[in-house]
């Protein structure tokens, strides 16, 4: 039988863990704000160590989802769902089931999408128990994988990035290292391979590896070496955390533009001390809510062109940018701030 318990967590509107011992599901569900609408984010598998290793990644993933909704302009507000398990074994169906009324039991305060680990036939189960849920097949009525959005977004954040730090708006025959071949990080592969690009690739998954050497002839480079490599843009779509004391003095690109979510370990001391390094870093939640963007214009708003929006990514962009020359500060904490702005305004109006 699921059971399930409420946390108290300073600064977020609703925080539960689940538990159906039969079902074999342990999961958070962490609802960070809904000032600007019900929070939509993502559920993500990982083989936590502990139900407090989770519970943080649940915080700091829904935190992220807030303030990525906020800085793109869309009426939702963050949260996200985080399942203990390993997310290469087949999913069974009670487990999905379970998850389904866990989110049915917030009532819509949270709205559930895929992220790593989660695909859109695994939405499609749990959309049997709940309604609350964004991404479902587009056979089951929703607007199916949003992963390519999230890289056409990237690409539009990686144009400007590249347009702050080199002064040129031509991507042709750049050197680019992808963290994560996965649904996010495989169809940058593809584009930059279109534009005769250096590409470097790490996965931890061999088989990936082998498939992008064998169709782009890609170098492959050892997981823990990728961050090193000597290139124009490095972009982290696998993990959070990738950029963090051992990694960072290491770094061998002169741009940082990823999918990765919350990409600094430690989000006060990291942000300068890349920018001490001179590396331009374009903040994880402007540069990957292409995902977001897709779900909340195909499914909220019933729209279907996104163009527009995924541009305006490079306009956020290029607004953060301005203001960390201006101001001296790091990208990540300016962005953190209009995002917050957007918020107060919208509580006080
Ligand atoms: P995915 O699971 O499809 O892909 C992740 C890939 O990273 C996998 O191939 C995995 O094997 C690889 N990986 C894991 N650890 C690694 C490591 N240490 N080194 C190299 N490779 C490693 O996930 P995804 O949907 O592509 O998401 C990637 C990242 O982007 C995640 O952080 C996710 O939260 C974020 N994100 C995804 C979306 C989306 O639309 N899917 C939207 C916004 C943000």
């Amino acid at each position: 039988m699921l059971k399930i318990k409420e946390i108290g967590a300073k600064g977020y509107e609703k925080v539960i863990v689940g538990k159906d011992s039969a079902a074999g599901l342990h999961a958070v569900i962490a609802v960070h704000n809904t000032v600007l609408g019900p929070g939509l984010g993502g559920i993500r598998m990982q083989p936590y160590r502990s139900e407090k290793e989770a519970l943080a990644d649940a915080l700091r993933l829904s935190k992220a989802m807030t303030y990525k909704a906020a800085i793109s302009h869309l009426a939702i507000g963050g949260g996200k769902a985080v399942v203990i398990g390993n997310p290469q074994k087949p999913k069974s169906k009670k487990m999905l089931l379970a998850l389904g009324d866990m989110i049915e039991s917030l009532g819509g305060r949270y709205l559930a999408a895929e992220d790593v680990g989660f695909y859109c036939k695994d939405l499609d189960v749990i959309a049997q128990r709940t309604k609350h849920l964004t991404g479902a097949s587009p056979s089951m009525g929703g607007s199916g994988d949003c992963s390519p959005s999230t890289s056409k977004g990237i690409i539009v954040g990686i144009q400007t990035a590249v347009q702050e730090r080199f002064k040129t708006v031509n991507l042709t025959g750049i050197r680019i290292a992808i963290q994560g071949i996965g649904k996010v990080g495989w169809p940058l592969l593809e584009f930059f391979h279109s534009l005769h690009a250096e590409i470097f690739v790490s996965d931890i998954d061999p088989e990936k590896c082998r498939e992008a050497q064998k169709r782009f002839g890609v170098k492959i480079i050892l997981p823990p070496q990728i961050h090193k490599i000597e290139a124009e843009v490095f972009s982290p779509c696998a993990l959070g955390g990738g950029l963090n004391p051992k990694t960072i003095p290491g770094l061998g690109a002169k741009i940082v533009a990823g999918g990765a979510n919350n990409q600094f370990l430690d989000e006060k001391k990291g942000p300068s001390a890349l920018m001490k390094r001179e590396i331009l870093h374009a903040p994880d939640f402007v540069i990957n809510a292409g995902g977001i963007i897709h779900l909340f214009v195909k499914e909220i708003l019933k729209k279907e062109d996104l163009t527009p929006w995924l541009l305006k990514i490079g306009g956020t962009l290029r607004e953060i940018f301005r203001l960390s020359r201006l101001e001296g500060t790091a990208p990540l904490p300016i962005a953190v701030r209009l995002a917050e702005e957007r918020i107060r305004r919208k509580q006080s109006s």
